[in-house]
């Protein structure tokens, strides 16, 4: 007899991640590895987060449960694209976005998941406004 948890797990392989707004009630579920994970140094990312640079993990849709209330809000890009970013009314943390150049993915910040464990990125952007302090990983890949 089939244990109804075989299907779960058939139909999430690989482990699952939670990502959460910093009040708790906004919580995005991520199953699987990332399909990306990228830090960015534009100055909309820095707006965003209020750090010196973003870092964010790309899932594809299907694999992102969402759990909470988000407002969303949208903006659109140097390059013509438009994200939207969906964060908490109350607390006001972005917990995932989406791209319209990347359309069937959302993207979550890597900090929204509170894991010092989580994939190091592998791509660098915008380094053109990156802070001169900032590290990286020595095998990032540096883009534009
Ligand atoms: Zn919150
Ligand atoms: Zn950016």
């Amino acid at each position: 007899m089939a244990d109804p948890t075989d299907a779960i797990l058939d139909a999430a392989p690989g482990e699952s991640r939670r990502a959460t707004c910093s009040c708790g009630q906004l919580v995005a579920i991520a199953r699987g590895e990332p399909v990306r994970v990228s830090m960015c140094h534009c100055l909309a990312c820095q707006r965003r987060t209020g750090s010196t640079f973003g870092a964010q993990a790309r899932f594809p849709s299907d694999q992102v449960t969402v759990e909470g209330r988000a407002t969303q809000w949208s903006r659109i890009g140097d390059s013509g694209g438009k994200s939207t970013r969906h964060f908490c009314p109350t607390c006001g943390s972005t917990v995932y976005y989406q791209l319209d150049g990347a359309p069937g993915f959302t993207a979550i910040p890597v900090g929204a998941f509170a894991d010092p464990a989580f994939p190091a990125p592998r791509f660098s952007v915008y380094e053109e406004f990156r802070h001169a302090w900032t590290g990286m990983p020595a095998d990032v890949e540096h883009m534009d």
